[in-house]
């Protein structure tokens, strides 16, 4: 029976033992590519007024491996910590955001924040706020220029992060939470937590004008998060509908394919200079 298990499941087999290969491959790589510099960041734009005034730019991790091509974020997140690399890539992400502020600092743009994605894993087992704290102090950066985006899974355990989050929230550190509307945390919950906004997640704000049960929940959303005083974000915003639709049920913070597409620094760079006055 095992051996007829085999046969017939030959190219399955196969496909699993090319994902090992190229996992051991992406590991291997992988601290020579944090080395060259060849992980780097993409930017998109969130905008509020209804996607006309930009506040700020999320982060978004890129490496371009030279054999496998692009690595998706979430699977550079899991190989680097099978490869033990997470400090390692949390620190070079923080070094490459902080250079970032520090540019858009030195052109003037104060009012700009980069926002910066943290892994819940990476949230609850590293240093988080002295890492961040740290590499800001050392560069002279204003803290208010760094936003930090953890899922709502951390809300579930938040003794956890309790005090990383409140010391980062006291130096003037932004706190998001992403994806917000796929775990099961309560939004008071979130607010003994420090948050300054959530961020609606994408699978409820793409088609949003073809999903009445989406739009009540958006709607919903927005009520219960007026009186905590957290900003609401919409991600995913893919059309000009969505975008109307929104305006409709007050959330006003946009993001998305629709309004801008994640970019590298220097097209990031470029996109201010055209669209912020
Ligand atoms: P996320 O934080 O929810 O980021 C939003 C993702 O949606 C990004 O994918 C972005 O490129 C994509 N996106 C933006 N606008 C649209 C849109 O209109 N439609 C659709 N369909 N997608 C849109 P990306 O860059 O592939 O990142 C995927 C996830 O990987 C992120 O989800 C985040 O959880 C994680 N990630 C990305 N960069 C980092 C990082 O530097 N550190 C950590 N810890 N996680 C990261
Ligand atoms: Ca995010
Ligand atoms: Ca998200
Ligand atoms: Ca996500």
């Amino acid at each position: 029976a095992k051996a007829a298990g085999r046969n017939r499941y030959y190219s399955f087999d196969e496909t699993l033992s090319r994902k090992a290969a190229m996992t051991r491959d992406i590991e291997r790589d992988l601290s020579a590519a944090l080395d060259e510099g060849a992980i780097v960041m993409w930017y998109q734009p969130i905008l509020s007024d209804c996607g006309t005034q930009l506040t700020t730019l999320e982060a978004l991790v890129r490496w371009n491996h030279p054999r496998h091509g692009f690595i998706p974020p979430m699977d550079l997140i899991a190989v680097s910590a099978l490869a033990g690399l997470s400090g390692e890539l949390l620190r070079h992400i923080l070094r490459q955001v902080a250079q970032m502020i520090g540019v858009l600092r030195a052109r003037g743009l104060h009012d700009i924040r980069i926002a910066m994605n943290v892994s819940p894993r990476d949230m609850t087992q590293m240093p988080v706020d002295t890492l961040v704290l740290d590499e800001l102090a050392a560069l002279d950066l204003p803290p208010e220029m760094l936003e930090l985006e953890i899922t709502e899974e951390i809300a579930i355990d938040p003794a956890a992060v309790r005090g990383k989050l409140s010391r980062l929230a006291d130096a003037g550190i932004r706190i998001a939470i992403d994806d917000f509307g796929t775990g099961y945390s309560s939004l008071s919950a979130l607010q003994t937590l420090k948050v300054d906004r959530v961020k609606i997640d994408k699978s409820f704000v793409r088609d949003l004008s073809a999903s009445p049960v989406h739009q009540a929940l958006i709607d919903a959303i927005m009520r219960v998060s007026q009186p905590f005083g957290f900003d609401v974000v919409a991600e995913g915003v893919e059309t000009q509908a969505d975008l109307d639709i929104l305006q409709k049920l007050g959330c006003t913070i946009v993001q998305g394919y629709h309004l801008a597409k994640p970019m590298p620094q220097d097209d990031a760079l470029a996109w201010i200079e055209r669209h912020h006055q």
